[in-house]
């Protein structure tokens, strides 16, 4: 028997109860979060594209294809990288695109006193982000930590001090820039957020970007790399590289909490961050020892 993966639906008989109120608890998320109607007609959704969404071409997050180099060495040859395959709930924006109008403090709200997950059982206050609404620079880390949790922001806590001093480092500040989670609230024990975590948190997320509108985006570590590119290769294969996301630029380092733990890793990242800062158009310097 075919099946309609999305709402898991015979194609051939009409649905049961328990199918439909599956059905209806979708509609209701999706209305929830504010994205606009699962059944939006396709006819009208040019009519809510952004005015990046105008001038930049792909409608959903990329795929990994790594982006030519703008200077002039030749491109490295990166191992071909592979891509998830289509999970037909993952890609809203593919069917609903962009929130027209759409804010920080709207998005904020919508996500309300979420208890759309299961992380909100143990969660204390819920990390949302924080930093200059308009910054040319957004990094993503993977979910709140413990000091994160308890302050209700985003890496404040040792990964947070090591994450500052790469920014002042690039010779930015931190208010200068957006810091946020992947998830938004804190796994327990710090655990990585799970798929359906990550498939719940990250259409408010995408719409932090949309919202920013950055000229870069800087993935720390994996977590975040995978929910914006849709990967699940490992960091090491594709750290460094840009890509495209929705038309912005994006490049996923390693997280600073791995530093912590292998400092020696350090000049990597100072190497893509200076990838980022040549992008952003900042002066390039070396680092204090
Ligand atoms: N690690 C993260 O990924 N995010 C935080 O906010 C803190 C630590």
């Amino acid at each position: 028997m075919h099946r309609n993966a999305r709402a898991d639906l015979p194609m051939d008989s009409s649905p049961t109860q328990t199918q439909r109120e599956k059905l209806e608890a979708w509609l209701r998320y999706y209305n929830d979060l504010n994205l606009g109607a699962f059944y939006t007609d396709r006819r009208t959704m040019g009519k809510r594209t952004s005015k990046r969404a105008a001038e930049s071409a792909p409608a959903a997050p990329s795929a990994m294809q790594p982006l030519p180099a703008s200077s002039s060495p030749p491109p490295k040859i990166a191992p071909p990288v592979s891509v998830l395959p289509v999970v037909n709930a993952a890609s809203l924006f593919e069917v609903l695109d962009r929130v027209e109008g759409d804010t920080l403090e709207r998005t904020r709200e919508d996500l309300g006193e979420c208890t759309r997950c299961k992380l909100h059982r143990t969660r204390n206050k819920i990390v949302f982000g924080q930093g200059n609404p308009r910054a040319e620079l957004v990094f993503v880390g993977e979910g709140p930590g413990h000091d994160e949790d308890v302050q209700g922001l985003a890496f404040v806590g040792r990964a947070g001090k090591l994450l500052t001093q790469m920014i002042e480092a690039m010779g930015l500040t931190r208010d200068a820039v957006y810091i946020c989670n992947v998830v938004k609230c804190r796994p327990p024990e710090n655990r990585k957020p799970e798929d359906d975590e990550v498939a719940t948190c990250s259409p408010y997320l995408y719409r932090q970007l949309d919202v920013i509108a950055p000229k870069a985006i800087v993935c720390l570590g994996l977590t975040a790399a995978q929910a914006l590119l849709k990967t699940k290769d490992s960091i090491s294969r594709f750290r460094g590289e840009w890509f495209d996301y929705r038309g912005t630029k994006l490049l996923a380092t390693y997280h600073p909490a791995y530093l912590l733990r292998n400092p020696n890793a350090k000049g990597e990242v100072w190497k893509d961050l200076q990838k980022v800062m040549v992008h952003l158009g900042l002066p390039l310097k070396k680092l204090p020892r």
